[in-house]
């Protein structure tokens, strides 16, 4: 669609980046034409150096290619509520427009403050113990940056967020990796003995986990909380999903459980809040000794987080109406329709107790193909995107199942299942 407003400035962008390119993730790195190739940079680190594009972006790719129905990457097709939109928007207008503190709005560290403490439990000094970040994976490099020395062990749970592992081993970590499985991707004592040592430093923890869609059960919380005060190592708790979480379930932060408050980085993200994903503000919780080291690493990676959002996100947590219950409950009953709708047409589902995602079990589904092969065929043949599950393993993938967002409207889901039942 042709822009309608006109840019103040410069032209719309054309060739491989302007809209409407056909997809060509290799572009960038190719010489333009009539140009010497490029040669091989020879001072890239051999973490980035042979690093595909994510899954994530990969699949959008396709999709966004193709004219496909998009259930791969886990953003709602709805815009977010408008009144923090406004708000985002006088900010942008009538507010400033410089650099903001640091550690964040003052404004945002309280609201975050009053969220957390009004909906888990925590009592957090706005001033000491919150740091507000560029997104999560923002805060993810900041507290890895800032935890890790080489050779420092690192406990993984597989499947893993992207983002994890590269950034551990830039910072020098040793992954030492948990293999959860299907269906319910759960991890006990005998799994954790096998990988805490004196050399642990961290572990790494997602809940609610992105892409098997569980909450870790508080009797697993609790292992673990003991391991880390057994271990003397500290936590990362990736909460970006905590406020999406189904059934009647709340979400229990591992820093509430005993010896965790001085040992545990919380993490979270507005764009996952309010349905917002490319927001891009997050927040970092944490002791003050924790926090000053966090600081120090953030300072340098971003320094700050635009300040309209950061405005925009204090409201939304100061006054959030029924958000919080009215979006999971919304966010229900799509994956309840997408559920029954991929039942009906033979797929086996997995429960989903919280994050934008549903899982179906290929092999239970009468389905002989691994997960990234159906993927793409499904892109490509039938017109709908997914996520292969084992794009979130680092070793030993489980391959049967593909990961479906379900913060879609609901003839797009209907239309998405009729697509998949093509595929099978
Ligand atoms: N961690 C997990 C588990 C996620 O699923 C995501 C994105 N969906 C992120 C981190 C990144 O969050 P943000 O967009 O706030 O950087
Ligand atoms: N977290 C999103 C997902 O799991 C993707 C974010 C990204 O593309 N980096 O779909």
């Amino acid at each position: 669609m042709a822009p309608k407003i006109l840019p103040l400035w410069g032209r719309w962008p054309r060739g491989p980046e302007g809209a409407g390119a056909a997809l060509d993730l290799g572009a960038h790195a190719r010489p333009r034409h009539g140009r010497r190739p490029y040669r091989e940079p020879p001072m890239v680190h051999p973490v980035f150096a042979d690093l595909p594009v994510t899954v994530f972006e990969e699949m959008s790719g396709l999709a966004r290619e193709l004219g496909a129905i998009n259930l791969g990457q886990g953003f709602p097709d709805d815009q977010g509520p408008i009144a923090l939109r406004r708000k985002a928007g006088e900010a942008l207008i009538e507010g400033s427009n410089q650099y903001p503190p640091m550690r964040g709005l003052p404004q945002l560290r309280q609201a975050v403050a009053g969220h957390y403490g009004r909906t888990q439990g925590l009592d957090l000094d706005p001033d000491r113990e919150i740091i507000v970040t560029s997104g999560a994976t923002e805060a993810l490099a900041a507290a890895f940056l800032s935890l890790i020395s080489p050779g420092d062990e690192v406990v993984l749970f597989q499947p893993l967020y992207d983002a994890y592992l590269p950034m551990v081993r830039r910072a020098g970590g040793v992954p030492r990796l948990v293999r959860l499985t299907p269906p319910h991707w759960r991890f006990d004592q005998a799994m954790l003995e096998a990988v805490f040592s004196e050399k642990t430093k961290l572990v790494v923890l997602n809940s609610p986990l992105n892409p098997a869609g569980v909450v870790t059960p508080d009797e697993d919380l609790a292992l673990l909380a003991e391991f880390c005060v057994r271990f003397d190592a500290t936590a990362v708790c990736d909460e970006v999903w905590e406020a999406v979480v189904f059934d009647g379930r709340a979400h229990r932060p591992l820093m509430t459980f005993p010896g965790m408050h001085e040992r545990t980085v919380k993490i979270g993200s507005a764009g996952k809040m309010f349905g917002m994903t490319g927001w891009k503000v997050g927040f970092l919780c944490a002791a003050p000794p924790l926090a000053r080291a966090l600081a120090s690493a953030h300072q340098f990676l971003t320094f700050t987080t635009p300040p309209n959002l950061q405005a925009a996100v204090a409201f939304g947590l100061e006054e959030p109406g029924d958000w919080f219950t009215a979006m999971p409950a919304g966010l229900q009953r799509s994956r309840d329709r997408l559920a029954a709708g991929l039942r009906e047409a033979g797929f086996a589902v997995l429960d989903s107790g919280g994050t934008y995602f549903l899982n179906v079990d290929l092999t239970a589904s009468g389905i002989d193909e691994p997960d990234r092969a159906f993927a793409l065929r499904a892109v490509r043949e039938h017109g709908v995107a997914a996520i292969p599950v084992s794009a979130f393993y680092a070793e030993d993938a489980v391959t049967n199942v593909l990961r479906l967002c379900f913060a879609k409207a609901d003839d797009v889901l209907d239309a998405a299942v009729e697509r998949l039942a093509r595929a099978k």
